[in-house]
């Protein structure tokens, strides 16, 4: 699940140019998701963007996440999906 949050976003394209998939564009100096399917909820993006104008639930596609947290159990809940975190 994703969330972009028009009233925080200042249009600075981090996001945009950060997303693995891209599937981020800008409409109005607003970020946008365009292809939900391909979007991997990894929270590159809302990690990265500095005005916390994004919110990322690590769902399915996030497949690094789930097998360190949920199989392997070798990182903390939340911090496991490789997008540029430290894990
Ligand atoms: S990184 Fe954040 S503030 Fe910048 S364009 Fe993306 S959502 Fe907007
Ligand atoms: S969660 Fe990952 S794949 Fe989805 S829009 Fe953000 S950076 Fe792109």
């Amino acid at each position: 699940m994703i969330n972009f949050l028009k009233d925080k976003c200042t249009g600075c394209t981090i996001c945009k140019k950060i997303c693995p998939m891209g599937v981020i564009e800008m409409n109005a100096k607003k970020a946008v998701l365009t292809d939900y399917k391909s979007c991997l909820e990894c929270g590159a993006c809302a990690l990265n963007c500095e005005f916390d104008a994004i919110e990322v639930t690590k769902g399915t596609g996030c497949l690094n996440a789930i097998i360190k947290e949920d199989i392997l159990k070798i990182t903390p809940k939340g911090t496991g999906c490789g997008c540029g975190d430290g894990c």
